[in-house]
């Protein structure tokens, strides 16, 4: 099959069609119409087989994971997802691989509402570029650099399960059963709340997603915002399956220093915070907690009921 054939094939028409794309998949170029108003969120992340994601993974779970992790992103922005372009580098034509990936991507996205526009087809190692843009009112995106003293921390989901899930796959935790599956499926198939990132807008005062974990990740946001933040162990959620399979202390390392959640970790001001339970009681948000505050001075500090406790850096740290 040759290199026209695949692309029509498999991504000519993936995605819902939006009014807003002028010219999609076929030309040298997408044209796309951002409304008056609103300003274009781009992001863009690449998946390298072996090193994101086990060289044996399904090619269903591929396609969604590439395209969930840039929806995060454009989540973390408050942005609604529109377009995306898809550079695709195949070791060879594998016609197999290549329905079942495109079938992952387009289930995530028909529901996030992404029309694929473009990209490019290479041959060699296996990699998965995309790019994805979406639109938000002009001056109301959500930064890393707004948290202010005081402000509360608030995380989406269940931080943890995701890199224990990747560990149970790759065969560096013993598990089975509905915790095995309940944590493989948040590393299959993360979510990515690109619809609760919407709904932050005038309620965050600063947003990031969680790739590298919530620690770290929080650390982003004190940088950027020039304060500190303290996190208090003991309001971690911390989902029963993960519980389970690694007891209270180590659940709460994966919690701290587990990357690849693609949950949202943002801080509101306290005169905020009526208006954001009212979103979270109205059933149409994720889970979400509080788990501290921002302070004074620099970085993350971690209390624990017995004191102060060290913060795990980087992913899947807590297995090592
Ligand atoms: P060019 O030679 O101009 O780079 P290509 O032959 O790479 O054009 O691509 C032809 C058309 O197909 C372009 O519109 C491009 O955006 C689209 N395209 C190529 N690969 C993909 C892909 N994997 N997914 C979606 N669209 C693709
Ligand atoms: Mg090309």
């Amino acid at each position: 099959m040759g290199e026209f054939e695949l692309i029509e094939r498999y991504f000519a028409a993936i995605g819902p069609s939006r009014s807003d794309v002028i010219l999609g998949v076929g030309d040298d170029a997408a044209l796309l119409s951002v409304p008056a108003g609103y300003e274009l969120a781009a992001c863009t992340d690449t998946l390298v087989a072996g090193r994101h994601f086990p060289l044996e993974f399904d090619a269903a779970d591929i396609g969604w994971r590439s395209l969930a992790v840039n929806l995060s992103d454009l989540a973390a922005m408050g942005a609604q997802p529109a377009w995306a372009l898809l550079s695709l580098t195949l070791p060879n034509v594998d016609e197999d691989w290549l329905e079942s990936f495109a079938t992952g991507f387009s289930a995530l996205a028909l529901s996030a509402g992404i029309r694929l526009v473009g990209g490019d087809t290479t041959r060699g190692p296996l990699t998965i570029t995309v790019q994805a843009m979406g639109t938000v009112p002009a001056g109301t995106a959500l930064r890393r650099s707004g948290a202010a003293l005081g402000d509360l921390v608030y995380v989406t989901g269940w931080p943890g399960d995701a890199s224990a899930g990747l560990a149970l796959i790759e065969g560096r935790l013993a598990g089975q059963g509905a915790n095995r599956s309940a944590l493989e499926t948040q590393f299959r198939r993360p979510e990515a709340r690109w619809e609760f990132g919407g709904r932050l807008r005038g309620i965050a005062s600063a947003c990031i997603d969680i790739s590298d974990g919530l620690a770290q990740d929080l650390g982003q946001i004190t940088e950027s915002s020039r304060v500190g933040a303290v996190i208090r162990a003991a309001e971690l959620p911390l989902s029963r399956a993960l519980y389970a399979l690694l007891g209270e202390g180590r659940a709460r390392e994966a919690a701290l220093g587990g990357g690849d959640d693609y949950e949202l970790l943002f801080t509101v001001p306290p005169s905020a915070r009526t208006e954001l339970l009212r979103i979270l009681a109205s059933g149409r948000a994720p889970a979400c907690h509080c788990i501290g505050e921002i302070t004074k001075g620099r970085g993350v500090r971690v209390i624990a009921e017995s004191g102060e406790i060290k913060v795990p850096r980087g992913w899947n740290h807590f297995l090592e």
